[in-house]
């Protein structure tokens, strides 16, 4: 039977799942990510996992998804939470696997795809991806074609620059991206700051340390401070996706990553604050949640050699 490989490449692990060529998803799994020595291991992992899971016969193609910009030739420059620099993952994989299709695609558009497939894309041909994880990334489809662009920025949402007053710098080199406000990591710095600022009650107060996840629950149990934490680090988000939608004007953003688990709690803030900044049309796009988790960049993975 035809098989095919998604292979989703993260600083923590390498997630592998098998498919068979109707998206159906007949194995997954993962492992540590080995990516000393420049990758040499790593790129070893790869090949072996997949030969110690699937017959030869039946391999027909190897999608693999990079952390990364990943140019049109499928050339990676950097993949800076990697530390990989200056190579051809498809090049690499032909090494081991000569017979077999080999895609590369970058990961957030690996989730897009992913999410277009078989997640909550379904159905829509224009879409926004966003993943609120650790940083904020993003990619975008329009009438069904995967945005590249010419310098692998296309749908890089992130680092859209949305606060003036910002005074750091984002892990991009910029100062005042999206990416520093909206993020896990950037809701954690904000509530800290505010707390810092004025001695308003919260039970935030109540922990020494906390996380994205706390301050959203916080504020679903009516903290007012908490609330108004998230609030204002969505109004920037929506004030990103308000710039995207006046670009590639997608009928639906779909938020993925770790901090989209608040639910619909943080899709209807997000919705309200974008609404507010669209206001060329009467129309405006969906926001709505990703559903196929953690799993979104195998499915998308996958698809770019199962076509
Ligand atoms: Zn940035």
């Amino acid at each position: 039977m035809e098989k095919y490989v998604g292979v989703d490449v993260g600083g923590t692990n390498l997630k592998f799942g098998i498919f068979l060529s109707d998206g159906q998803l007949i194995k997954k799994w993962s492992i540590v990510t080995d990516y000393s020595d420049h990758g040499i291991h790593m790129w070893k992992q790869i090949c072996e996992e997949i030969n110690k899971n699937i017959e030869k016969k039946d391999l027909r193609g190897i999608g693999i998804g990079i952390p990364g910009p990943v140019l049109e030739n499928g050339f990676v420059e950097v993949c800076v939470n990697l530390d990989l620099h200056n190579f051809n993952p498809a090049s690499v994989l032909k090494e081991y696997f000569p017979d077999v299709e080999i895609a590369v695609v970058n990961d957030a558009n690996a989730a897009a795809l992913g999410e277009q497939w078989k997640g909550s894309g379904q159905g829509y041909r224009s879409i926004g991806m966003v993943t609120l994880g650790t940083g904020v990334g993003g990619a975008i489809i329009i009438d069904g074609k995967l945005c590249c662009g010419a310098n692998g920025l296309s749908g890089e949402i992130g680092h859209i620059r949305v606060n003036s007053d910002e005074k750091e710098e984002c892990t991009c080199g910029g100062v005042g991206c999206v990416d520093q406000i909206a993020s896990a990591t950037g809701i954690v710095r904000y509530a800290k700051k505010l707390l810092m600022e004025n001695d308003a009650e919260s039970s935030l107060r109540m922990k020494e340390e906390f996380t994205a996840e706390d301050v959203i629950n916080a504020a679903k149990a009516g903290d007012n401070v908490a609330e108004h934490i998230i609030n204002h680090c969505m109004k920037y988000l929506a004030k990103a996706l308000a710039a995207a939608a006046y670009i590639a004007d997608p009928e639906v953003f779909i938020i993925g990553g770790g901090v989209s688990n608040a639910g619909q709690y943080l899709i209807d803030i997000i919705q309200e604050s974008f609404n507010t900044y669209i206001t060329l049309s009467k129309k405006k796009a969906l926001i709505i949640k990703a559903s196929l988790g953690n799993d979104a960049g195998i499915y998308g993975a996958a698809k770019t050699v199962i076509g």
